[in-house]
């Protein structure tokens, strides 16, 4: 299954990642890490990621793209994966959509982890990241919001979005993704079984 994770930062989402990668055994396209590779590599991709970055802005497109693109060509992807953190940004989505139907693949669920902007706050005072610095932490939140926001609508209207919880601990929590999950797999099986006259049922995902 080909699943997109979106939340604001410090929403939580490494941690539900993490599980349903395990659950899903698919691979997990975080691009917060890839960039952070980069940077860490000196790549002049790195470089240039790293002016938006430390400011608390979105990198640009092509550079984002580009990373995405060559990812998801793996062979590894090829039965599914878990998208972290892309798309950010409603023309992302687009060309997301694009780029799977190139390849006959489609984007099959979106999870939103929704967390209220006080308790992100709240969350942000206890852990330390380089980024976390509370006004570069406020930039990246108003930018989810301005940015990312857009996106949940466009999947709501694909009919693809579950929004879900994000309070409480982190296994209420994925108990909550995994039921998200689970519509999600009976939507593609019903799609699937009406492309098969529904003679037979359609392969567990
Ligand atoms: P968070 O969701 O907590 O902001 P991430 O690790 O997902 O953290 O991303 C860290 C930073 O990397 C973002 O603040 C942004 O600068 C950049 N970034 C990650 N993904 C994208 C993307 N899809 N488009 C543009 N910038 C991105």
């Amino acid at each position: 299954m080909r699943i997109i994770l979106i939340g604001p930062p410090g929403a939580g989402k490494g941690t539900q990642c993490q599980r349903l990668i395990e659950y899903l055994r698919v691979p997990h396209l975080s691009t917060g890490e890839m960039l952070r590779a980069a940077v860490r590599a000196g790549t002049p991709e790195g470089i240039e990621a790293e002016k938006y970055m430390g400011q608390g802005q979105l990198v640009p497109d092509p550079i984002i793209v580009e990373m995405v693109t060559k990812r998801l060509e793996y062979r590894d992807c090829r039965g599914g994966c878990l998208l972290d953190g892309f798309p950010r940004t409603l023309p992302q989505a687009e060309i997301l959509d694009d780029l799977l139907e190139r390849h006959a693949m489609s984007v099959d669920g979106v999870i939103e982890l929704a967390v209220p902007h006080d308790e992100l706050i709240h969350r942000m005072m206890a852990r330390k990241r380089a980024d976390d610095d509370p006004t570069i932490f406020s930039k990246r939140i108003a930018s989810f919001e301005l940015q990312t926001a857009p996106l949940l609508e466009y999947y709501q209207s694909q009919k693809k979005l579950a929004t879900i919880d994000g309070l409480g601990d982190a296994e209420s929590i994925f108990k909550r993704v995994l039921e998200a999950v689970q519509r999600f797999k009976n939507v593609v099986n019903l799609k699937g079984s009406k492309r098969n006259g529904s003679r037979r049922p359609s392969p567990p995902l």
